[in-house]
């Protein structure tokens, strides 16, 4: 939809300028209250005056939707008056793809990294998939390409190949199934013979490997640089300030960073669901993704930024 190189929107003077030149994007205090709907959507986490500011940039975007039948899906990770102001459909990279097949515009606009645009494409090829910014990207999904599939597989003959979703189109094609993080465990418990490789998550073929002992699983030495950020003295300190703290953890970060018999999330979804919706401690979650915590009606959970991925 607009230009490369949006990060951040407002602090880079040559993209504004070349916006300006097409609309009007001026902060406007007027504007920000005739668009008072869309604002109580996220007024518990933007300031009145940061809305003035991100409403005409939400008011020519929306607009321009319109114009062009584009649809926006955002993943759970973008920035409030993206996910509340602009998307159409928001999720993880899961149920973006979900939604991606069902969607009737002719342009979909993904808020999200590479791989999620792929994604998008593979399911709607005749479709234009745009992004904001053609430099998010994942490390996660960077770490690994097809020639490191076929050295996994020289190096353990017969092994199938599991591959998470957050990896290139080149390398789901060349692995044998690709799976989520809510579903890992149970693919690789139904994968056949005794070695299973995963790629390209080793913290997540880790977390795989201890729910699912009757396997062996290799994997390849990839991770996620968000979630490989925190660390178990993270979490002992958070304890520390508030012993009564619920930690939730994504299967991508260390195992060790579970220093308690706590369990690894399973549906994402669902799991952001369950840490909002509690009522009985503050829950704290070390993910990058769960930004998305802040944005619902429990006060009673936190998020720990800065931790954030590459497209915001
Ligand atoms: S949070 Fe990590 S795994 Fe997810 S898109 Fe960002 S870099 Fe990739």
């Amino acid at each position: 939809m607009f230009a490369r190189g949006v990060r951040p929107l407002l602090d880079q003077t040559d993209l504004r300028a070349e916006l300006e030149a097409h609309y009007d994007l001026a902060p406007s205090v007027e504007l920000a209250e005739e668009m008072g709907d869309i604002y109580a959507r996220m007024d518990r986490v933007v300031p009145p005056p940061d809305w003035a500011m991100h409403a005409p940039y939400v008011a020519a975007i929306n607009r321009l939707k319109k114009e062009r039948n584009a649809v926006v899906l955002a993943h759970n990770y973008m920035t409030p008056d993206i996910y509340h102001g602009i998307a159409d459909f928001v999720g993880d990279s899961l149920q973006l793809a979900i939604k991606a097949t069902e969607v009737e515009a002719e342009v979909i606009v993904q808020c999200g990294v590479h791989f999620m645009a792929e994604t998008s494409k593979i399911l709607n090829p005749a479709k234009t998939v745009l992004m904001p910014d053609m430099e998010a990207g994942c490390s996660l999904a960077e770490s690994i390409t097809a020639e490191g599939i076929a050295e996994m597989r020289a190096q353990y003959p017969g092994a199938p190949v599991v591959s998470y979703v957050n990896t290139t189109a080149e390398v789901k094609a060349a692995s044998d199934i690709c799976c989520t993080s809510a579903n890992a465990a149970q693919i690789v418990a139904a994968m056949e013979g005794d070695t299973v490789i995963m790629t390209p998550d080793k913290y997540l073929a880790q977390n795989v490997a201890k729910q699912v002992p009757q396997k062996r699983v290799v994997w390849w030495d990839g991770a996620c640089i968000v979630h490989e950020r925190f660390t178990p003295q993270d979490l002992r300190d958070f304890r520390d300030w508030n012993p009564g703290l619920k930690i939730i953890a994504h299967p991508e970060c260390r195992p060790m960073s579970w220093p308690r018999p706590i369990s690894p999330a399973r549906p994402r979804a669902s799991s952001i669901g369950s840490a909002a919706r509690s009522r009985k401690r503050p829950c704290w979650s070390p993910n990058a993704r769960w930004r998305r915590i802040s944005r619902t009606p429990s006060p009673r959970s936190s998020f720990s930024a800065p931790a954030t991925c590459a497209p915001i």
